[in-house]
């Protein structure tokens, strides 16, 4: 064991071992440390899952009975079935930008703790899909990414021309991003990209610019999602966000998709695929059908809010076939759906749809965001307290289910780190967390379920 293992209180704690796995026949316990492997300091679950991809890993970890050493054999791709509290145990990589959209600016107190934290962390876009803006990468930084591969990584670019990207980042020394894209490419790190429109901003001409410098470097750059900025109410009267906060009207959506759809022609038809994506808010906005499932090559942005309303329809269809062989009969049931007010309309039509093939009453509440001003309408953005304010001492049935996307990534806190169970209690009733009407029929076969909780590791297996 080597003298350079940094690790106090949380870092490398084992939060858990998964019953039947490798690490519970080696009796690695809970409460322990994960200090090194192959005889290498072990920073975050990334190393982690790096070092115990040989067959043969000497794992070091301390315990209650002081540091051990184990020898773990195993087949490359298996997973040794622990569980951590953090995935970044060094310290997360913190965000040096001031953008003026920030969110993080009008945040008030109370919210969840990792809210306040600005991260800008490349190890959690390769872990859990956060988007990164890489103007904090140090040598070091670059000679791990060479060395672990680490892709695909999410990148926020916003725009291509160094000027206009320093100034929406509000960094002045921010690298360009066109050669960082290009030298992650050359290492094998593949990326998806996401610009985020000010209107008036880096949109129009800056725009084109931004599209045909990042479609330049497919297949480096794997996608380019264009995203509405979230003008929230909170931010206004913030000197630094005057210009960059104006929302996004049904003629102005219909602009930019009007804008896009010659690109995303011309790239079909070049490389088999649309590559350049526009957010569901600038259809729903616009009054249009959002595209077909095959546009969308796979949904690479989906937890970026690209192709959700597809994959909502496409999951009704499915369901509503799946009713036809084996039909359910609910009558009698009474449950509610709630979420943002961008989602409402679509939802209301499923469930009345739903309501009728089932018999059930499937009520539909839009909960107008008044956290963030109601401009935010993205159910992903709604606090627990904004639902306890909206449903309590409504006539909701049974029980009730909310969108996943309120919860964090982990599935345990909403955005004020209100606790699913704390609103059960405030509601009194059971609630479910779903993605799809295929879930919400579920529910009602069965009960509620809880939130499916996503681990810090992701599950992934390594795969240089
Ligand atoms: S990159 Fe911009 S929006 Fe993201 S955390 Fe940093 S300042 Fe905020």
């Amino acid at each position: 064991m080597s003298d350079a293992v940094p690790h106090r209180g949380s870092r490398g704690l084992v939060e858990a071992v998964r019953p039947g796995s490798l690490a519970e026949e080696l009796g690695i316990a809970p409460g322990e440390l994960v200090l090194e492997a192959a005889g290498r300091p072990v920073r975050d679950v990334v190393d982690y899952q790096f070092l115990l991809a040989d067959e043969v890993v000497p794992l070091t970890l301390d315990g209650p009975a002081g540091p051990r050493t184990i020898v773990v054999k195993k087949h490359p791709d298996e997973d040794l079935g622990l569980e951590f509290a953090d995935a970044a145990w060094d310290d997360t990589r913190l965000c040096n930008n001031k953008c003026p959209f920030c969110f993080l600016k009008g945040l008030p107190r109370g919210m969840r703790r990792t809210l306040y934290v600005k991260d800008d962390d490349y190890r959690l876009s390769f872990l859990h899909g956060n988007f990164v803006t890489l103007t904090n990468l140090s040598d070091d930084d670059w000679a791990r990414l060479e060395e672990q591969r680490l892709g695909p990584l999410n990148v926020s670019v916003h725009a291509t021309e160094p000027a206009l990207r320093r100034r929406i980042l509000g960094n002045p020394s921010a690298p360009e991003i066109v050669p960082q894209l290009r030298r992650l490419g050359d290492l094998g790190i593949y990326t998806n990209t996401q610009l985020v429109i000010s209107p008036g901003i880096n949109d129009g001409a800056h725009l084109d610019r931004s599209i045909e410098d990042l479609a330049a470097l497919y297949p480096y750059v794997q996608s380019i999602s264009v995203v509405p900025v979230g003008a929230s109410e909170r931010l206004e009267g913030m000197p630094s966000g005057e210009g960059f906060l104006i929302e996004c009207e049904p003629e102005y959506a219909r602009e930019i998709i009007r804008q896009v759809r010659p690109y995303q022609r011309r790239f079909r038809r070049d490389h088999g695929r649309t590559l350049l994506y526009l957010a569901d808010e600038y259809y729903l906005a616009a009054g249009a059908g959002v595209p077909a499932a095959g546009h969308y090559d796979g949904f690479a942005q989906y937890e970026n809010g690209i192709g959700m309303t597809r994959k909502l329809l496409l999951d009704w269809q499915a369901a509503k076939r799946r009713l036809a062989r084996r039909p359910l009969v609910a009558s009698g049931r009474h449950v509610t759906l709630a979420c943002g007010t961008l989602a409402d309309p679509a939802l209301k039509r499923l469930a009345a749809e739903a309501s009728v093939l089932t018999g059930a009453r499937i009520d539909v509440h839009a909960v107008p965001n008044y956290f963030f001003g109601e401009r935010i309408n993205v159910s992903g953005l709604l606090p627990g307290q904004e639902f306890q304010r909206e449903l309590a001492g409504r006539e909701l049935g049974e029980f009730l289910v909310l969108p996943r996307s309120s919860l964090d990534y982990f599935g345990r806190h909403f955005l004020d780190d209100m606790r699913p169970v704390e609103l059960e209690q405030a509601l009194g009733r059971p609630i479910g967390f779903a993605y799809m009407m295929s879930e919400v029929l579920d529910f009602i076969a069965e009960e509620p379920a809880p939130p499916a909780e996503n681990t810090a590791t992701n599950g992934r297996a390594w795969s240089a």
